[in-house]
């Protein structure tokens, strides 16, 4: 089953799968080993040389689905974008980065980069000017993530891989929030595209792993790399995550159209204040979305009114779980502030204009009737204890 012209859920179901002649099973028979006969040096089958047959089939999987020429799978997200960045960056190089990236991204940067005399920048990537001059002779790397968290500004992917190319240097995209249903960067003009397939890949909050697509020239350049860090995932994961890609298409269809439904009905809402969802018109990015995704996600933030504490709502949502992490099949919420940008100075938050009460709302599939009756019953008891 590898002809070209497969749709996208028939690509999630069946690309790339590994046919089972011994017992013609339906799905990809699991091997675990991590010992195989030897051929000869170049080809020997090894875990952590990323080629065992359920990391191959798995690949070609994920490559397809990023419209890209090869992948890697790795151990966690953050395997892959460190991986991704010191197989480009050495001593003496610099690379500009979005200032709004994901909380780990950033904590690479500002506590590895130093020790090996890698130069960064962080700069406002919605503005193509301030992008380009923040470009110096060393700079190897453009790095971007869109939409973004918690905000879910949206960045100009096609402008951003513009400015790589005029200035002859890499553009690498963090495509984890959007996912390949959404948008698929690599079309778009852009060279690396990494997930945390620890969100919505793998979709059931039960995996660990990254990936990252690119050309095979590229791709040869990170694995050379990867190999000597060692961050491969374990071929049991691999397995569980192909089965959890089999559902993608349609996991992301219903978040987005959930999320859509959500903010809509929050933006009307008496007790909400604002509403950030990159397809709500009165988003600042909606018109970047519009162009460049099929779908808005799964992902939104919004602030209560104030006088409405949003801590206390979050302890009386029911339905709706506290969960540092994102992207699964059910509807999780944090707040920022206390979690993941608990780091940043009470300035740095502002900067980025993420107020104390705001809420991030990773939406899950369960029927949205029920998700707005968890919320409204959420807000009956605060304005009654509180009032
Ligand atoms: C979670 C996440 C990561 C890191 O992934 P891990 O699998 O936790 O290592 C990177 N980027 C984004 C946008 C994420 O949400």
């Amino acid at each position: 089953m590898q002809s070209k012209k497969m749709g996208f859920n028939t690509i999630c179901t069946h690309y790339g799968e590994i046919e089972d002649t011994q017992f013609q099973g339906a799905i990809s028979p699991i091997y675990l080993s991590t010992s195989y006969a030897f051929d000869n040096v170049d080809t020997k089958r090894y875990p952590r040389y990323f080629n065992t047959p359920n990391q191959e089939a798995l690949c070609k999987k994920i490559a397809k689905l990023e419209h890209g020429e090869a992948a890697l799978i790795f151990g966690s997200g953050m395997a892959a974008v460190s991986t991704t960045l010191f197989a480009f960056i050495k001593h003496g190089d610099h690379i500009v980065l979005q200032r709004n990236i994901y909380g780990g991204t950033a904590n690479l940067v500002n506590e590895e980069f130093d020790k090996h005399g890698i130069e960064y920048t962080y700069i406002d990537a919605t503005n193509a000017e301030t992008v380009s001059k923040a470009i110096k002779k060393n700079t190897k790397v453009l790095y971007i993530e869109t939409p973004s968290n918690p905000l879910l500004s949206v960045i100009d992917i096609e402008a951003i891989a513009n400015i790589g190319k005029k200035h002859n240097i890499l553009t690498v995209i963090d495509n984890t929030f959007a996912s390949p249903v959404n948008q698929n960067p690599i079309l778009m003009g852009i060279d690396i595209v990494i997930h945390s397939a620890t969100k919505y890949l793998g979709g059931h909050s039960d995996i660990l792993a990254g990936a990252v697509v690119a050309s095979e020239e590229h791709m040869d350049t990170i694995f050379q790399v990867a190999k000597n860090f060692g961050g491969s995932l374990s071929d049991f994961t691999v397995w569980m995550l192909e089965r959890s890609i089999k559902t993608l298409g349609i996991r992301v269809k219903q978040q987005n159209q959930n999320a859509q439904e959500m903010a809509e009905w929050l933006q009307n809402h008496s007790d909400i204040d604002q509403v950030y969802y990159p397809g709500l018109p009165s988003h600042p990015d909606h018109a970047i979305a519009k162009k460049q995704m099929r779908g808005y996600g799964g992902m939104l933030s919004f602030e209560l009114q104030p006088g409405l504490d949003a801590s206390k709502f979050q302890a009386q949502l029911s339905l709706i779980k506290s969960s540092m992490s994102l992207a699964g099949v059910e509807s999780t919420i944090l707040s920022p502030t206390l979690t993941s940008h608990a780091l940043l100075s009470e300035q740095e938050r502002a900067d980025q204009g993420i107020k104390d009460g705001l809420l991030r709302f990773s939406v899950g599939i369960e029927e949205v009737e029920d998700l707005k009756q968890d919320i409204t019953a959420a807000l009956e008891v605060l304005k009654k204890e509180y009032a």
